[in-house]
């Protein structure tokens, strides 16, 4: 177990000072890298202002006015409000209850190998049946169906109140479905009146080479999920719909969900800051190339298989054990590498998106090195 004492853009530093190239992001939130000075900057600027203030309710804090703003600017008209969560599973719970609220319904279809979050309401859409067991009863009127499977579409129905899924499947291994399965889902969803709720958590905010990953697929949910990268660092998620949806939950009852912090202003500032390095830095645009010099480093005749969707990426072994052992000698070597819920043969590649070609090449040859050594 290492103890890091502090980390810098894509280095990390244990507590004898040995420096490891960070390749996951602690999971996919630090995409413009650790501690950049803009976010920083952003945060030491809001803790000279106030911390938390009110729920919102009477009064609304700046901070998220203006991060909300910035994002409704950025996406297509139709998600333009903002509800900020602490978290990606909060959203996730906020999302479903907004789906019954819209639709009058109940039942939540979501896909096999899935993630949305660990809280009760996330872990009933789960695609895992070995996490979820242990935790039963779980919401009734959910449902899973296979990813990426067109003729599974039809279990959708005017009584489906909400479908969940992941643009790109990440803690699957990196699932990215067909163009027309999305668009299938899409069509699909608007026929029987049923929400289309992406879920960007880890797709989100650059990661896959656009903004947002929906853009590729040509699919525009009625709600959007995203976390992990959204705060900068700190903790943050939102779920995003149209101002109209959102209503629904101010009525009947008044205060339909309510969250102390969520939205907290440092997290809304450092967002903000996130987001304006991710505008002015030309990182979006530099994901495309840098999951190329990724894909030309990693040849070997242990890889079964090199999945990605720009820099989230994985490498298919045959097997965990095997994974494992790659991991351990990746880490040995300086490089922090890991592995997905529910591929564990599968090594997870996901660095932040200011990661230089430089860095690749070395992170390409500890990785052959300890695929040489496992
Ligand atoms: N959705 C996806 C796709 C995720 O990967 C995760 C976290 N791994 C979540 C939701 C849940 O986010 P959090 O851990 O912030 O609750």
């Amino acid at each position: 177990m290492l103890e890091i004492e502090r980390a810098e853009g894509v280095y990390l530093y244990d507590v004898d000072g040995k420096k490891y190239l960070d390749l996951i992001s602690g999971i996919s939130v630090s995409n413009t890298g650790h501690r950049h000075p803009h976010v920083v900057n952003a945060i030491e600027n809001q803790l000279k202002k106030y911390l938390h203030l009110m729920v919102y309710g009477e009064y609304v804090e700046s901070p998220q006015v203006q991060f909300a703003k910035l994002l409704a600017e950025n996406l297509p008209p139709a998600l333009n409000s903002v509800y900020f969560t602490n978290s990606g599973a909060e959203a996730t719970e906020g999302a479903m209850k907004l789906a019954k609220r819209v639709t009058g319904r109940s039942e939540i279809i979501s896909f096999h190998h899935s993630y949305h979050g660990s809280t009760q309401g996330a872990l009933s859409v789960m695609g895992d049946e070995t996490f979820r067991n242990a935790f039963r009863p779980l919401l009734p009127m959910t449902r899973l169906v296979h990813y990426n499977r067109e003729s599974e579409l039809a279990f959708i129905t005017e009584e489906t109140a909400a479908v969940i899924a992941e643009p790109v499947q990440a803690e699957a291994g990196v699932i990215v479905p067909d163009k027309n399965y999305l668009q299938a889902m899409r069509k699909r969803c608007h026929q029987t009146g049923t929400l289309l709720i992406l879920d960007e958590c880890q797709t989100g905010l650059g990661r896959t080479g656009t903004l947002w990953c929906f853009e590729q697929f040509d699919v525009v949910p009625d709600v959007l999920l995203l976390a992990k990268s959204l705060g900068g660092g700190m903790p943050l998620g939102a779920f995003i719909a149209s101002h109209e949806m959102m209503q629904t939950l101010s009525h009947h009852p008044a205060l339909g969900h309510i969250t102390t912090f969520g939205g907290h202003p440092v997290s809304c500032a450092a967002g903000k800051a996130a987001m304006e390095v991710l505008f002015h830095g030309n990182l979006i645009q530099s994901v495309e190339l840098k999951k190329k010099r990724f894909a030309e480093g990693l040849h070997h005749p242990q890889i079964r298989s090199f999945h990605s969707a720009g820099l989230l990426m994985a490498i298919e072994f045959a097997d965990e054990a095997f994974n494992k052992k790659v991991i351990d000698g990746c880490i040995s070597r300086g490089v922090i590498a890991d592995w997905f819920l529910f591929a564990p043969h599968c090594l997870r590649m996901a660095p932040p998106l200011i990661i230089s070609e430089e860095e690749i090449r070395h992170a390409c040859s500890v990785i052959l090195q300890a695929i040489d050594a496992a």
